[in-house]
């Protein structure tokens, strides 16, 4: 196509031989494309100034391996090179950076990508109306994991109260779907169906637009661009696994989500947290009666009807692994929050299952707890009702032998959670172990399974040499270990970190980044002391910290196995993996 001007080459062609020839020896000579200023004056070139260039994420991949390939870099200097963090921008559709855009508030990053759409202020709501073919934006208080399905039928999540692990950002991040968590400027009222943020009343219906990477909010709609995945993503990444020696798995409770973290390259699920799983519409309710039933009788029926729901879970998850470690913790969140919370949801479950409303409402009140994630929670749910984890046990050796009848291989770990004291865990390994035996018993079926604990309470870091005693692996989790370390509440943290952050108090969110000299001395103390008696005690790290990158460096410089993050974060682990293993032998061979 002819062009409507002359090219510098036509119109001075000394002049652009010389600056062709600077430009090639100033980008062999920094080894890196630059960003080049100069001028021309009387036909004559000037260099003014020359800068490495910034690069989008795309663009970093694309210049790193033409220069591998021109051989101006090594491969371990190309790695170096890109951001893990900016693999974000690939992973999911981002916003476009051309569009106008009226912000509206601005909370936390809680899961990155660009999405718009409508207005909704119940998960009924995003369900229905994307069944009717709409795309809806779910905008909540804080959410719970009642909402399960109405953030899967939403494009993106905005809540007004929370923090980056707080229940909306650790769902959405799983789900690979953005989110903006603990946006206290927007003000929502579910009673007139509006949100309030710089003098904007908007209703149901309105659109907005979120970018969950860097937390803002924005008025009606944005265009956003695709992600795509071209040769150079899959060519970095297959260049990062052979340099590095930390594992990456993947947080994921769903078939789809354990499919993704295998595209992906995760290497097993480090953290199947089951009570994700008993928020279907077809179990919930069986869920509920169990927890209400007052005989341990009747709570056997109700668990007996969950049993083959859990088994096939548990296979269709072991198929998809295809022989790579499967983590399966037992259930951990307190049980009133499985039960309804508003008087009309507690009157329709009533109703449901022919039960009398006040015995509901009754039940509801006396499960409450003042300060839940200290509760009657973790571990401590099985210590009063072992039921619980033996059925949950018995569907897991089910499934396991399905497995081994179908000829497949698998590796299942059985996870236990908010340890706090040995006796807590020789407890319930012994209930395991009992129960695996009974289902290799009555099918005449051997599999290898593994039974270990998370780190959860600074307590269980300091002790860890104990609890190893019962453990064959431990993974930290890190999310309640900061949270308990800080004694800071992880869902309502968000009202306040930014300050503290903004103000240099923090230098980064501990609920993101790992605090390396409270909770990461913890992490590191619990290793010592865990592998002081069997020093291949396998230690991984399941808590958000697993996909953050600085804290990934931390991991690998502590001697973890594995990291365990959701899955659109695997690659961003399996560079900042290779990236720390590179610097760790730098720094090596410098001393
Ligand atoms: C953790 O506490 O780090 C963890 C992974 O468990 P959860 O977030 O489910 O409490
Ligand atoms: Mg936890």
């Amino acid at each position: 196509m002819a062009l409507p001007f002359k090219s510098l080459e036509e119109l001075m062609p000394a002049a652009y031989a010389k600056l062709v020839e600077f430009y090639t020896k100033l980008e062999s000579h920094y080894r890196d494309m630059q960003d080049i200023e100069f001028t021309i004056e009387s036909s004559k070139l000037w260099m003014l100034q020359t800068l490495t260039g910034k690069r989008t994420a795309k663009a970093a991949l694309k210049i790193a391996c033409d220069m591998i390939d021109e051989k101006l870099i090594t491969q371990e200097e190309a790695l170096l090179r890109i951001d893990p963090a900016s693999l974000d921008q690939l992973l999911h559709p981002t916003l476009d950076p051309h569009s106008q855009k009226t912000l509206l508030a601005k909370g936390l990053p809680a899961s990155p990508g660009g999405m718009s759409g409508q207005i909704v202020f119940t998960s009924e709501e995003a369900v229905d109306w994307k069944e009717k073919g709409l795309k809806v934006i779910l905008v909540r208080v804080e959410t719970s994991p009642e909402d399960i399905a109405g953030m899967v039928a939403a494009q993106g999540i905005l809540t007004t109260r929370g923090g980056m692990t707080s229940h909306a950002a650790v769902v959405a991040r799983g789900m690979g779907k953005c989110c903006v968590a603990g946006c206290g400027e927007v003000e929502v009222d579910y009673r007139t169906e509006t949100m309030k943020a710089k003098g904007y009343v908007l209703k149901k219906g309105d659109l907005i637009t979120l970018d969950g990477g860097t937390g803002e909010v924005f008025l009606g709609e944005v265009k956003t661009i695709d992600p795509r995945l071209d040769a150079e993503f899959e060519r970095i990444m297959k260049m990062a696994d052979q340099v590095r020696t930390l594992k990456v798995r993947a947080n994921a409770d769903t078939p789809k989500d354990a499919a993704k973290a295998r595209e992906f390259g995760a290497e097993g699920i480090g953290l199947c947290r089951t009570e994700h799983m008993f928020f279907g519409a077809d179990r919930i309710d069986v869920v509920r009666e169990m927890i209400l039933a007052d005989a341990k009788t009747d709570r056997e029926k109700s668990l007996s009807r969950l049993l083959p729901m859990q088994r096939s879970d548990f296979h269709e998850l072991f198929r998809i692994m295809d022989g790579f470690p499967v983590t399966i913790r037992l259930l951990d969140p307190p049980l009133h929050e499985f039960l309804p919370h508003s008087e009309q949801e507690m009157k329709d479950f009533a109703k449901r299952i022919g039960w009398d409303f006040e015995r509901v409402r009754n039940k509801v009140r006396a499960l409450h707890e003042f300060n839940p994630m200290l509760g009657h929670r973790g571990c401590r749910l099985a210590i009063t009702y072992p039921e619980i984890y033996q059925m949950q046990v018995h569907a897991i050796a089910q499934a396991a032998c399905d497995m081994v009848q179908e000829g497949k291989s698998l590796t299942p770990e059985i996870m236990i959670p908010l340890v706090m004291v040995p006796q807590e865990l020789e407890t319930l390994r012994a209930l395991t172990i009992k129960e695996v035996e009974h289902v290799q018993e009555i099918r005449k079926i051997k599999f290898d399974y593994l039974v270990g604990t998370m780190i959860e309470l600074p307590r269980a870091a300091l002790t860890a040499d104990a609890i190893a005693e019962h453990a064959d692996f431990f993974s930290f989790g890190t999310n309640d270990l900061t949270q308990t370390t800080l004694g800071l509440s992880r869902d309502d943290a968000g009202r306040f970190l930014g300050t503290y952050v903004s103000d240099g108090i923090f230098a980064k969110d501990p609920f993101v980044t790992i605090d390396k000299k409270g909770v990461g001395q913890l992490v590191k103390i619990g290793i010592d002391l865990g592998r002081r008696g069997d020093p291949k005690l396998k230690v991984g790290v399941c808590g958000e910290h697993g996909g953050d990158p600085e804290s990934i460096e931390f991991f690998h410089s502590v001697g973890l196995d594995y990291v365990s993050c959701s899955p659109y974060r695997v690659p961003i682990a399996r560079l900042a993996a290779a990236r720390s293993k590179i610097m760790d032998t730098n720094q090596k061979v410098k001393n």
